[in-house]
């Protein structure tokens, strides 16, 4: 099903939302639908008042990615550390009492967490798989792993408005990099994709989300650093409605999950998309760097409450042994992954297979 109709497959009508004429120059957000006021406490970023803000849209040019490095290529690392530990430890076929406890040592080493990992391997125990030690806890692993929609993408619930993908998450997890990775995908399958720059802290920010929208071909809406990210993100949506662009992708600013100003700012986006586009609820990535293992769960959990995950992409899984956090974090958050990075290339973003991945961690 293309992810620009609505779920239950009806064609897109133009009817609910006025396209609204572009407006490059303006701050203040315009070409609002019928019935809705703005609210000035979204936009009461004193900064954004003072600074002209010109909204660009970036030529265009064709795409060139396609989508490449496979799951199974991208996990050699984590293969090579937990999973083959664990591996050695189950192969045998004949587990001993002590040998579990070395299970589950592993399985911790690999950031399934403790409290889970001793879970999973008393469940594994008590079910007497007649596959054996690895079967049981294989079955385990997988049985963490939230249900999905396997054709899933980001879809409209709204006739005639673009998708909305709100990326979240803390400085240097690779959101810039998953955005520009989801641009090239996204326009390579056919679709028209313009990003937000709503990352306005920084002005370096701006510009690495430009070097990303050239590669994969796409616009992007931005105004000047220190501007007001609701209001980038709400000119984003004006132009896409006007263009009838299938996708917007905005990038966020990196917040620290414990800054709790930033986390309400992070909300207010959140409100404002779903003022503009009422009822068609973004889908919100978070991303999450393997690398920084438990840690990054507590990030997500405070993300999850601020603004409610519908998705996560869990980055640089390439560049880590440790691929148990996968499990901890579905367990933990009932959200699922959507994508794992597996490196810096534009097309080494891989869509997450639940059952792929099991079977390449015991492959
Ligand atoms: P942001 O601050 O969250 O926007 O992070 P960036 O997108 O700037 O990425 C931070 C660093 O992580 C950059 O050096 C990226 O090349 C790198 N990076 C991002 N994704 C991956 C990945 O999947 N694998 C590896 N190895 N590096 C990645």
């Amino acid at each position: 099903m293309p992810f620009w109709r609505r779920r239950n497959d009806e064609p897109a009508s133009t009817e609910a939302i006025e396209p609204a004429p572009p407006q490059p120059e303006a701050v203040e957000p315009a070409g609002v639908e019928a019935g809705w006021e703005p609210d000035p406490a979204d936009f009461d970023d004193p900064v954004r008042s003072e600074v002209p803000a010109p909204a660009e849209l970036a030529a265009e040019t064709p795409p060139t990615t396609t989508v490449g490095a496979g799951l199974d290529a991208g996990l050699q690392r984590t293969r090579g550390g937990f999973m083959s530990r664990l591996r050695g430890l189950l192969g045998g076929g004949e587990i001993g009492g002590p040998s579990w406890d070395e299970v589950e040592e592993t399985l911790i080493a690999g950031d399934v967490g403790a409290a889970l990992a001793i879970e999973l391997v008393e469940r594994a125990r008590a079910r007497r798989d007649p596959g054996g030690p690895e079967a049981a806890i294989r079955a385990e692993l997988a049985a963490l792993l939230v249900p999905r929609d396997p054709d899933w993408t980001p879809h409209s619930a709204v006739p005639g408005g673009p998708a909305v993908v709100l990326v979240v998450g803390v400085n240097g997890t690779g959101k810039t990099t998953t955005i520009g990775k989801l641009a090239s995908r996204y326009v390579g399958e056919g679709h028209s994709v313009i990003l937000a720059a709503a990352d306005t802290f920084r002005a370096a920010a701006i510009e690495q989300l430009r070097i990303w929208a050239d590669r994969a071909g796409v616009p992007v809406v931005a105004h000047a650093p220190g501007a007001d990210p609701g209001a980038v993100v709400y000119d984003a949506l004006d132009a896409a409605i006007a263009r009838g662009a299938d996708l917007v992708i905005a990038d966020t600013a990196g917040r620290l999950h414990t800054r709790t100003n930033l986390m309400d700012e992070l909300a207010k986006v959140r409100r404002i998309i779903d003022k503009r586009l009422p009822g068609g609820t973004p889908e919100t990535l978070f991303i999450l760097d393997a690398t920084t293992g438990q840690n990054g769960l507590a990030q997500a959990k405070a993300f999850h409450e601020a603004v409610g995950l519908t998705g996560i992409v869990l980055t640089k899984l390439d560049s880590t042994a440790k691929g148990g956090i996968v499990f901890a974090i579905e367990d933990a958050l009932g959200v699922p992954v959507r994508f794992v990075g597996v490196g810096e290339g534009v097309a080494d973003l891989v869509a997450f297979d639940p059952e792929a991945f099991v079977a390449a961690l015991f492959a």
